[in-house]
């Protein structure tokens, strides 16, 4: 076959089961409302959860880098040289999440895969949550490591695979996301602490959803439950507002990065508008508790309207709200009828999520207001999801 052949029939494929997907354009930065086609919705599509992407502050960074530094860096920064803005942006973010030391990447994915590939062979073991995000999926496989994966959250199943694996590795991670990306519920981070200190095995936390959501000043999940992972990677595209993602941990696993993980030596240097917005988030979002409550506040009423209809909603507390709806078509269908109402959440279908669970995927931010919300739930309430499970039905004479 050729490749024109096999592109047409993979498409028609994607189509024919609704897992097509193509991104909206949008214009102006994210926030409260995006536009698109000339039409302002309100976004509740962002993971920028402090609404701090088009912030005054962090454009500023981002443009006095821009002058003083230009865009690129030219090379990798072991060849072109490293810019005290970079360094400047790793002290920060090791500082801001109480780490040692930290390292730059250019995305969070590019990190993962990375670190992964650098730290792990063939004689070492991952422990891996069933609901750990692709990125971290990709670099076990990349590094070529036996992998077990293990039911979500599952604690006892994490203890039952150490007794019996953890011997016959040389290094073992444990490897999860803080707050699980689709799910929006938070790791057992305690408990799989201590489990790596009776193993001797190692914690592997990405602190994507988390940092600057949870924990004091927004320092992440792992140092909510005050524990401190051998390796933490924290994305800056999220509540940071800016792009990029580090990995944070001892002096000695960044000069060894720095080394060995091909993401960062086979790759131009990140922007250093990038690292400097970088550090300018950092100060604002150790500053935002008045932001993070907000949010949490506009995800906890999000939660209690969905339990008050009948869905599963767990009283969580992260950013990050399911609803599950089975087959692609309808997570589609509910998706189109909230953008008919004025409302921005796309449709979440497999490979991101399991078949039979795609969903939409609500995520309220700071920088919604109470009003916001009530025209979300407004839009909520015309699915027929959530019609039909509504528990005691005050339309009955209608
Ligand atoms: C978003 C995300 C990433 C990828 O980060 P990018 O900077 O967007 O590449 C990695 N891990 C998790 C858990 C994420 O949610």
């Amino acid at each position: 076959m050729r490749l024109a052949d096999h592109l047409a029939h993979a498409l028609d494929d994607l189509r024919s089961r609704d897992l097509f997907r193509k991104p909206a354009t949008v214009r102006g930065p994210q926030g409260r409302h995006v536009t698109i086609e000339g039409r302002a919705f309100l976004n509740f599509a962002s993971n920028d959860y402090l609404g701090l992407a088009g912030h005054a502050a962090l454009r500023a960074a981002a443009a006095a880098a821009l002058r003083d530094d230009g865009v690129g860096t030219g090379a990798s920064r072991l060849v072109s040289g490293d810019r005290e803005t970079h360094r400047a942006a790793e002290r920060r973010l090791a500082r801001f999440v109480g780490a040692p030391a930290a390292l730059l990447f250019s995305s969070g994915y590019a990190a993962n895969v990375g670190v992964l590939d650098a730290l792990l062979g063939a004689d070492d073991l991952v422990l891996s949550d069933a609901a750990n995000h692709a990125s971290l999926i990709d670099g076990c496989r990349l590094a070529r490591a036996r992998v077990l994966v293990h039911p979500h959250g599952d604690l006892g199943a994490v203890e039952a695979l150490l007794t019996a694996h953890r011997a016959s590795a040389r290094l073992c991670l444990v490897v999860t996301d803080a707050v699980f990306s689709m799910d929006g519920d938070t790791a057992p981070l305690a408990g799989l602490a201590a489990l790596c200190e009776a193993h001797g095995a190692d914690l592997y936390v990405d602190e994507a959803h988390a940092l600057g959501v949870l924990g004091p000043g927004g320092a992440g999940a792992s140092a909510r439950a005050g524990i401190a992972p051998a390796v933490r990677i924290g994305t800056l595209g999220k509540a940071f507002g800016t792009a990029g993602a580090f990995v944070a941990g001892s002096d000695a696993l960044v000069a060894f990065l720095e080394n060995r993980a091909r993401s960062f030596v086979y790759s131009t240097g990140p922007l250093p508008a990038l690292a400097a917005s970088a550090s300018a988030a950092a100060d604002l979002v150790a500053a935002a508790d008045d932001r993070r409550d907000r949010l949490h506040r506009h995800a906890a009423r999000l939660r209690a309207f969905l339990r008050g209809r009948g869905h599963d909603a767990p009283d969580q507390d992260g950013p990050i709200v399911p609803l599950v709806l089975g087959d692609p078509a309808a997570a589609l269908d509910a998706a189109r009828r909230l953008r008919d109402l004025g409302v921005f959440c796309p449709a979440i279908r497999p490979p991101t999520v399991p078949p039979g669970t795609s969903r939409l995927r609500l995520v309220p931010t700071a920088a919604h207001e109470d009003a916001d919300l009530d025209q979300l739930l407004d839009a909520l309430d015309t699915l027929p999801t959530i019609r039909r499970s509504r528990p005691c039905p005050d339309t009955a004479s209608s």
